[in-house]
């Protein structure tokens, strides 16, 4: 029978660097293929061992995967994670029995076209932002459906999915939205609402299957990008194109995880 091939990541620091060691000897042992490197066609399971910024490099150092993976929380806020240290032989055992779900966590994406008709396009599974140059407002012509809305003026916009909701789109006032629903929150950042600019001030929420376009104002030489605060600079930015997209990652659940349990255990 094929071994079952696991790439396990780690981000480095100490406990995280024993985990891994600790988690490879064991699976190791009970017939795993275990690597440090990703391969679409081999990979089976993708184990992270860190917190969220760990667990987004990885899901950006693989490309986002197709297999599932699953995080193991080394202390910090730990959204993406269900296994602490400690559970590493219960994990295994419930991998194994198959005692877990997949969440399939929608993804965000922005296409961007500049000038010279080329297109480039960004992946987030948290959020895509837009923001200007510098510490410069930024003015943005935007349209839902190829409906002209508004022309936002403040710092930039804040495209999250459901699963990134509570990161970025939350510090800024956006709402918690429960990863089984499948929309795009648009939360403005620093709005400006004056007789001068006027941008819608809260967030608005967009059904999976209706895109948003984003025109810079003449005047704005240089747009910044950011998917999962990966920045891209474009100058001549024609349009941008923002989205939920096919694509989605295939995130580990073990019996007991509950999004609002998580919520509250990490917020309140
Ligand atoms: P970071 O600046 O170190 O992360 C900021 C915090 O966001 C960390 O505590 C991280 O958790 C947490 N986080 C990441 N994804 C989350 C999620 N889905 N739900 C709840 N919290 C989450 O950078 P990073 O660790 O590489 O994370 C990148 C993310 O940072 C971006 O995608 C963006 O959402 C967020 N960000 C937030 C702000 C802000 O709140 N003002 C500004 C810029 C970017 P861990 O401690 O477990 O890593
Ligand atoms: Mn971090």
């Amino acid at each position: 029978m094929k071994k079952t091939t696991v790439t396990i990541f780690h981000n480095g620091d100490d406990l995280s660097a024993r985990t891994f060691e600790t988690l490879s000897d064991k699976m190791s042992l009970r017939g795993y293929d275990v690597n440090t490197e990703y391969k679409d066609d081999s990979t089976d399971l993708i184990v992270c061992i860190g917190g969220d910024g760990a667990f987004l490099r990885a899901i950006h150092t693989c490309d986002f995967p197709s297999c599932p993976i699953v995080g193991i929380n080394t202390g910090h806020l730990g959204f993406f994670q269900d296994v602490l240290p400690e559970g590493i032989d219960q994990f295994i055992d419930q991998y194994e029995s198959g005692e877990y779900s997949l969440q399939h966590l929608n993804t965000v994406r922005a296409t961007v076209t500049t000038e010279d008709g080329k297109k480039q396009t960004q992946l987030g599974l948290n959020e895509i932002t837009i923001k200007g140059n510098r510490s410069y407002s930024v003015h943005l012509f935007i349209s839902i459906g190829n409906q002209p809305i508004e022309k936002f003026s403040g710092d930039g916009l804040i495209f999250a999915t459901s699963s990134g909701s509570t990161a970025y789109n939350y510090s800024v006032g956006g709402s918690i939205s429960d990863p089984r629903l499948n929309v795009l929150q648009v939360t403005p950042i620093a709005p400006m609402n004056t007789t001068a600019y006027r941008s819608f001030t809260s967030s608005i929420l967009l059904p999976a299957d209706l895109s948003l376009g984003v025109v810079p104002e003449q005047r704005e030489n240089h747009i910044f990008v950011t998917n999962d605060s990966r920045e891209s600079e474009y100058t001549n930015v024609k349009d941008i194109e923002v989205r939920v997209s096919n694509t989605s990652v295939h995130l580990i659940r073990l019996k007991g995880y509950d999004f609002w349990s998580k919520v509250k255990d990490k917020f309140l």
